[in-house]
């Protein structure tokens, strides 16, 4: 018997990076899933069907796109009516776009806060009043050392993680009590698709190979200069959803190899 057996799990964004780790690891505690994100059909359905034989779980999909309200309304009555509740909701779609501020596209800046802020207002909104009524839930909001600290370039990625942040410890106040907790967790780099594609630009600004970019990237911000990787922040998502977290709410966590100490 997984810890998490009879849960629902929602996680945004997951058919990739951090968020199908989060999904593996809340699986492999037993959990339902419901993987969200955009993909070829084909692709998802492999990475669907591979969590679902390896975890033994129930895994869907639904293609919500969390710049959508309706869609994110949409994808958590989804999970209610399939597999029978959201119990444990993870907020971690994001993208990103680095630019100076005064060149920052504006539809860019929509699209961050869009996707990476408002789509958690719009999931916990339509999620928590059922796991208050159930007198247990957990939502987990996928922020970012960005959520604590600011980087330049990053104005929009690092106003909406901040406000994660904000809303983390908003959520946290008005559940205390209720048997939901809420709380965010802060990676450093994490190798995803996402980081990749800021390794790569790195690489030709500077006529760098791919090696050296990443071990400059690390070396000028995360001290232990080894990056997360998606497991690990799955396996404290699985920690928070365990009574032993029960108390912890409202918290911001790094997993940053000591970004943020700094
Ligand atoms: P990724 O690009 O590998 O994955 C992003 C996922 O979100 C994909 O499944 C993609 O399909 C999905 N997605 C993108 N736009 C969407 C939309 N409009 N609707 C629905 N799904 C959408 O990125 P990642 O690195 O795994 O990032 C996941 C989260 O972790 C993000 O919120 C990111 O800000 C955060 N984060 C990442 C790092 C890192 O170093 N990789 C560090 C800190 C925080």
């Amino acid at each position: 018997m997984g810890t998490l057996n009879g849960k629902v799990a929602v996680v945004t964004g997951s058919t990739s990076g951090i968020g199908f780790g989060i999904a593996g690891a809340l699986a492999g505690a037993g959990a339902d899933i419901v993987l969200n994100g955009f993909g070829e059909a084909a692709e998802i359905e492999r990475v669907r069907a591979g969590l679902a034989a390896d975890s033994g779980v129930r895994v869907i999909h639904h293609g919500a796109d969390m710049s959508r309200s309706e869609e994110v309304a949409a994808l958590v009555g989804h999970a209610v009516d399939t597999l029978g509740a959201v119990d444990i909701l993870v907020n971690n779609a994001g993208i990103q776009h680095t630019s100076p501020i005064e060149s920052f596209p504006t539809e860019r800046w929509d699209a961050i806060l869009s996707i990476n802020l408002t789509s958690s207002f719009h999931t916990i909104r339509a999620a928590l009043p059922a796991m208050r009524e159930r007198g247990w839930g957990r939502v987990v909001n996928v922020a970012s050392v960005h959520g604590l600290v600011a980087s330049v370039h990053k104005a929009a990625y690092v106003a909406a993680k901040h406000g994660l942040v904000g809303l983390t410890k908003v959520v946290a106040l008005e559940s205390a009590g209720s048997g939901v907790t809420c709380n965010a967790n802060c990676p450093g780099w994490v190798l995803t698709p996402l980081v990749q594609r800021q390794i790569d630009a790195h690489a030709e600004r500077e006529g760098l190979t791919g090696a050296e970019a990443s071990e400059a990237l690390l070396a000028e911000k995360q001290p232990s200069r080894t990056f997360a990787t998606p497991d690990q922040i799955g396996q404290l998502a699985v920690f928070l959803c365990s009574p032993a977290a029960d108390q912890i709410t409202g918290a911001s966590m790094p997993i940053d190899g000591a970004w943020s100490a700094q």
